[in-house]
């Protein structure tokens, strides 16, 4: 990389999983048979309301208030509120281009240079750049292994004076786990006790078997910033829209930032949220992504040196081949080349000797491409 660029680049590459469903695409194009089963893209038409929504909105071409449209605002309020059993007002509310610019706005609003920013293991891929961006520290704790659930106590070791922050992320990227109230509440009471900010990412909250599904926000009350969005409820990735909600005095540092970066976040995807926010995540998509994921488990159980934790939600399986390689890098490059099959190996979230297996790609791709990646293996 070029010596005079900012110096904080060289620290953070392109988003593996970004990088590896591009070089899947590519692979498409030249026209080799790929099942890719890489990104978090949902198989799934927008729903017709949200097109239509967009279409209508696409009469006018005006900006916006920064934090989005004072009423989608309101509806986000509402929404939180009633969720969170708690009393969240508008003006707590910015509307960002998806979850993943809720997520830097809210590190660029709280991190100084030096700061420490705690990130469970294994991790979404962007966290980390994230807050290495903002000339922050990231600090990796692992979950529990058997349950990947919070390993609080373990947490608690790597808090020092320099930390600010804790991000979760539940319904979990990439394990599809929950994490239990249990854990939640012994969370909150350390973040309460050492003063630390808790960056709540609810993204898979709509793709969850169970619901409710327990969250920080019920035992800790102020320093939570929630974070969510519609690209996967509503499989409007492309899109970019979602939001994040906090405490009143945390919104204007959000919206100077966006004020000078992004602006508002485009008025047509306002329009779809607006009109997201009248209608929960289509059932027909949460039945099929648990289908998927039944299916996706029986294929990988017929290799007993596969292991795995049954996802509870969302649309990833995060599968243990440690019996079979270390190297899951080197894996998935000769599975790509050699199979077809794309997979992001587990490197990319901090936890080598596994492979994360999505199934957002429809039925049939699934289906096949785990097969080809089971058979792949019994070779090894
Ligand atoms: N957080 C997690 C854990 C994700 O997996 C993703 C997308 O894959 C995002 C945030 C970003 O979502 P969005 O498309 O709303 O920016």
């Amino acid at each position: 990389m070029h010596s005079s660029f900012n110096r904080r680049l060289a620290a953070i590459g392109e988003s593996r999983t970004l990088a590896l469903s591009q070089k899947a695409q590519r692979l498409k194009e030249s026209g080799v048979r790929v099942f890719d089963l890489t990104a978090g893209e949902l198989s799934f038409d927008p729903p017709a309301d949200l097109r239509r929504a967009v279409a209508r909105a696409a009469q006018q071409g005006h900006y916006t208030p920064i934090a989005g449209d004072a009423d989608v605002r309101e509806m986000v309020a509402r929404a939180e509120s009633q969720k969170r059993n708690r009393t969240f007002g508008a003006e707590q509310v910015v509307l960002t281009a998806g979850a993943k610019q809720a997520l830097a706005v809210a590190l660029q609003t709280l991190l100084n240079e030096g700061d420490e920013v705690i990130v469970p293991t294994p991790s979404w891929v962007s966290y980390e750049s994230q807050v290495l961006l903002c000339g922050g520290v990231p600090k990796f704790v692992p979950l529990d292994p058997d349950t990947f659930d919070l390993n609080v106590r373990a947490l608690a070791q790597q808090v020092t004076k320099k930390t600010k922050v804790i991000i979760l992320n539940s319904p979990h990227n990439p394990t599809g786990s929950i994490f239990s109230s249990r854990a939640l509440k012994s969370l909150a009471s350390l973040a309460r006790t050492r003063k630390l900010w808790v960056i709540s990412d609810d993204i898979y909250e709509s793709l969850a078997d169970e619901k409710p599904v327990p969250h920080i926000s019920t035992y800790l009350k102020e320093g939570v910033v929630l974070v969510n969005g519609f690209s996967k409820s509503h499989a409007v990735t492309g899109w970019r829209i979602g939001y994040l909600v906090a405490d009143t005095d945390f919104i204007p540092g959000c919206t100077t930032i966006m004020s000078h970066t992004s602006g508002n976040v485009s008025s047509l995807s306002q329009a779809a949220a607006r009109e997201a926010l009248r209608r929960p995540s289509p059932a027909s998509y949460v039945r099929a992504l648990a289908r998927r994921r039944r299916i996706a488990t029986e294929l990988i159980s017929q290799d007993s040196r596969l292991l795995y934790i049954k996802p509870r939600a969302g649309f990833y399986l995060f599968v243990d081949v440690s019996a079979v390689t270390k190297d899951t890098t080197a894996l998935c490059d000769t599975l790509l080349a050699q199979a077809g099959v794309a997979l992001v190996p587990g490197e990319a979230f901090h936890a080598p000797g596994f492979v994360r297996i999505s199934c957002a790609a429809d039925e049939k791709q699934v289906r096949e491409g785990i097969t080809q990646f089971i058979q792949h293996i019994h070779t090894l």
